[in-house]
């Protein structure tokens, strides 16, 4: 099994150093990143499959799971839509495609601010899927694009780069749908109430409102 590092961009790597570092009062909006993430995931699917029904062939509901392992200090969320394949992974969470967030790098580069200017850019913008590195010192992310029959493994700490490899047979089978993305955050000590249930409840009842896709606390392989 080939396991490959890449380097993130310098910009990537730069608006890690910025997330990493920000002290975010309102770290809580990294729940509402991936949960917006898995909604756009679970609604591109539901559109595609309107041409290729065979794209959801087994699973046609569409759920967000997002579920602890305190054991491992790990918080998981899951989707059962469209996932990506490894080119999607090493181009979507390796380069920053987000306009709002170029537009911010921009700003932040030719404007260098104090930390709470920072802060409020980032509060502005939002910076995606890297917003998981505000809780996490590790993250990775399982993913298989519906249709296809491979699924890889992308893992990084925030900082040089990340690796990808093909997903073990154990973590292939935590996509219990056969298809979709899971997101393991490896919580850091100060973040850990995003280890308790209650906490979980609340964030996502003020952030995932809107949200076109049902968000359950449980493992979907239990
Ligand atoms: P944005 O959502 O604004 O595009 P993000 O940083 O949140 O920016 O995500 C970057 C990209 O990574 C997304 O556009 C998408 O292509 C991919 N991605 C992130 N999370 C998921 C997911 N759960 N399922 C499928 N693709 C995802
Ligand atoms: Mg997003």
């Amino acid at each position: 099994m080939t396991n490959e590092t890449m380097n993130f961009g310098a910009d990537v790597s730069r608006l890690l150093d910025i997330v990493a570092h920000a002290l975010y009062s309102n770290r809580d909006v990294f729940l509402r990143e991936l949960v917006s993430n898995a909604a756009d995931a679970c609604d591109r699917l539901r559109y595609e499959s309107i041409r290729d029904p065979s794209l959801t062939s087994g699973d046609t509901t569409f759920k967000i799971n997002v579920f602890k392992d305190t054991g491992y200090r790990c918080l998981h969320v899951q989707d059962n839509g469209i996932g990506m394949s490894r080119q999607e992974m090493i181009d979507n969470l390796g380069t920053i495609a987000k306009s709002g967030t170029r537009a911010m790098m921009e700003q932040i580069k030719s404007n260098p601010a104090n930390d709470q200017d920072r802060l409020s850019l980032i509060g502005q913008f939002g910076v995606g899927f890297y917003a998981s590195f505000m809780v996490a010192h590790k993250v990775e992310v399982i993913s298989r694009r519906a249709g296809t029959a491979e699924t890889h493994h992308w893992e990084s700490d925030g900082r040089a780069g990340f690796t990808i490899r093909e997903a073990t047979a154990d973590e292939a089978k935590k996509l219990s749908s056969g298809r979709g993305t899971l997101i393991i955050l490896h919580v850091n000590d100060d973040a850990s109430d995003f280890l308790i249930d209650e906490k979980l409840k609340q964030v996502i009842q003020i952030w995932s409102d809107h949200i076109s896709v049902p968000v359950y606390l449980s493992d979907p392989a239990k």
